[in-house]
């Protein structure tokens, strides 16, 4: 049986003209880029060199600015570690739905900040909490679970005004939104290859220059991931105009036909400010425990998160004030590059069956919900 994909925040396929981009460099390119006195080096060299350059004009960076990493989590951990070592004991002001690689970083030093029922930080918190002794602040460019995208120009120009340095963890953002350096004041950007159609194992720090930081990350670099990454990341930008509308539309088609489908299903998070790919719903009436194992032949993720083995409910979900049982009775869908109307379609006949049938297992009756009566068929989380 065909399985639909809709899991894009999680990893993405690797788009074939980025595999096209990388083989050379498994095969007859396989030089190291630290032996340049010999062809073979001098050539993965270049090919290093040529990345860089792509990756910092695609956000308006300088190469030099360009670190390569393993991904986003390494990234983040530099980037908090430089802060760590030139500031010992500075305090760190961090967003409650920052994702777990910051969160449990910092942890024990932080001050974090939550976000509204929509899903969106409000700046100005986010300036208070900077109290002083701070001296790192990590916001996120958009949520990797509710999507929604966070006022990073405000919160950047108030770390600039503090001489704060502003740490964004721009992997679920990167590609699918503009973004550039020149215009938003971030001293750290971190993303993945992986969620951009790369490979796994590549990402970026970027480091602005002008604050005189610089960090190093030694090893041999990952030469086709790092080919793979720009290549990845010059499509996304060449093509985001194109791709947001197509994402947008498709997300249309799956909320409405889940709204027409079932009674009960509200959007967590502010549905209009955030990235187009992302829908992440909640289903009244149902034990969410049961629902990822009712889903057959599509792949999304739960609300919960599943590191320790048990469900726990998700920390955004639980930070934007859902309920533990609504953060379990919650999906995230993640469209992407190669989603199709057909597979929107399929996933939503899918959920919607397998939600009725929790519902009838658990004695729902349509028409018994607060979001029927007051808000119609689908409400927003803004109404949590
Ligand atoms: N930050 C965000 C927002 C993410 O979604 C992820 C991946 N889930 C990471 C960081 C970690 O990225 P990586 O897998 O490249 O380490």
């Amino acid at each position: 049986m065909d399985r639909v994909y809709l899991d894009n925040h999680a990893t993405t396929r690797v788009d074939p003209r980025v595999i096209d981009a990388m083989l050379p460099y498994f095969g007859e390119r396989f030089g190291n880029p630290s032996s340049r006195a010999h062809p073979f080096g001098q050539e993965a060299a270049d090919a290093v060199e040529a990345a860089r350059e792509s990756v910092a004009a695609a956000i308006g960076a300088e190469p030099r600015e360009i670190v390569f990493t393993s991904g986003a989590t390494e990234s983040n951990r530099l980037a908090i570690d430089a802060i760590a070592s030139s500031r010992p004991g500075a305090r760190i002001v961090a967003s409650a739905i920052e994702h777990k690689s910051i969160l449990e970083r910092v942890a024990g030093r932080a001050a974090v900040v939550r976000p509204g029922t929509h899903g969106i930080v409000d700046a100005g918190e986010m300036a208070e909490a900077m109290a002083p002794g701070t001296g790192l602040v990590a916001l996120m460019a958009a949520n990797n679970e509710i999507g929604t995208l966070q006022p990073l120009e405000e919160v950047g120009r108030a770390c600039r005004a503090k001489g704060i340095a502003l740490l964004c963890d721009a992997t679920a953002a990167i590609g699918r939104i503009p973004f550039d350096v020149r215009r938003v004041p971030v001293d750290f950007l971190a993303f993945s290859a992986h969620k951009i159609y790369g490979p796994k194992g590549a990402g970026v720090l970027y480091v602005r220059s002008a604050a005189g930081r610089s960090v190093a990350r030694p090893g041999t670099p990952n030469v086709p991931g790092i080919v793979g990454l720009a290549r990845a990341l010059a499509l996304c930008v060449a093509e985001r105009e194109s791709e947001a509308a197509r994402m947008l539309a498709l997300r249309t088609r799956l909320l409405g036909r889940l709204s027409s489908g079932l009674a009960g299903v509200a959007v967590n998070g502010e549905l209009e400010r955030r990235l187009p790919g992302n829908l992440n719903v909640r289903f009244d009436g149902i034990d969410g425990r049961a629902l990822p194992v009712m889903l057959e032949g599509i792949a999304v993720s739960s609300g919960a998160a599943c590191s320790t083995g048990a469900a726990e409910p998700s920390h955004v979900l639980l930070a934007i004030g859902c309920s533990r049982e609504q953060a379990l009775a919650s999906l995230r869908f993640g469209i992407g590059r190669f989603n199709t109307e057909n597979d929107v379609d399929r996933a939503a006949d899918i959920v919607i069956a397998a939600v009725r049938n929790l519902r009838d297992q658990g004695g729902f009756r349509r028409g018994s919900l607060e979001s029927d009566r007051v808000l119609g068929k689908t409400s927003h989380a803004d109404s949590l």
